[in-house]
């Protein structure tokens, strides 16, 4: 059996001895480099007079295969370039779509489906050094605390010396000592540089305006109390 490198090498030497079988060193009546090259990238259909001139013109037929093997070679790189950057393209667009559907937009509560509220946003309440016990007559209205109006999640931050435990909250529409408007219990956990803080979910944000909140531990008389603006 005939291996495909004898073959590939006998099929050279026919090819070369056609191509030196029409020797044509002045180029008499070759049709030029950029017809052949034309030809070769098959843009235009040679007439029968060129066609004929080619085969029996060795010069212009090593031309020829020289100008087809350029332009395959030209093809498969631009192949190539083009399917690299089909492929740039398609794993972008799928990292993009995995990020997206993985990063619900800071405006998005509810994500379809599961119905699992994502990414409520968090006003953070800090009545570490403004919260006023009443009853001990120290009273010391702290900086104005200020929530926007699209957080739902409150993070409470109770006055110093608060101890971690469950809470009642009440906030009251106005004042520390207007109606309450919302009830709710929450565990309080200790955080970063001593504080102890309370994190619950309001259910609804609240309409910019201003508040107040009392809270307690869970079975205690001590309330304490701050109030706090929603922008
Ligand atoms: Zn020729």
């Amino acid at each position: 059996m005939m291996r495909f490198g004898q073959a590939k090498h006998d099929e050279r030497i026919v090819q070369q001895a056609f191509l030196d079988a029409f020797p044509n060193p002045e180029r008499i009546g070759c049709p030029g480099d950029d017809l052949i090259r034309a030809i070769a990238r098959k843009k235009i259909d040679s007439d029968k007079s060129v066609r004929r001139h080619i085969r029996r013109c060795s010069p212009c037929s090593q031309d020829l295969l020289t100008f087809r093997h350029q332009w395959r070679t030209v093809k498969i790189t631009r192949f190539a370039v083009l399917a690299a950057a089909a492929t740039v393209l398609i794993v972008f667009g799928i990292y993009w779509r995995q990020t997206i559907s993985h990063s619900p937009s800071p405006h998005s509560n509810l994500i379809a489906g599961n119905q699992q509220p994502l990414n409520l946003e968090t006003g953070t309440l800090d009545f570490y050094d403004s919260g006023v016990r009443r009853g001990t007559g120290n009273v010391a209205p702290g900086p104005v605390q200020t929530v926007r109006s699209s957080a739902r999640i409150l993070v409470v931050i109770l006055p110093m010396a608060s101890l971690p435990g469950e809470y009642e909250v009440q906030i009251r529409n106005g004042s520390d000592d207007g109606k309450t408007i919302k009830v709710v219990r929450a565990i309080a956990s200790n955080k970063a540089n001593g504080r102890t803080a309370l994190q619950f979910d309001l259910g609804a944000p609240l309409l910019p305006g201003s508040y107040g909140a009392a809270f307690r531990p869970q079975g205690s008389n001590l309330w304490s109390y701050g109030t706090f603006t929603v922008q």
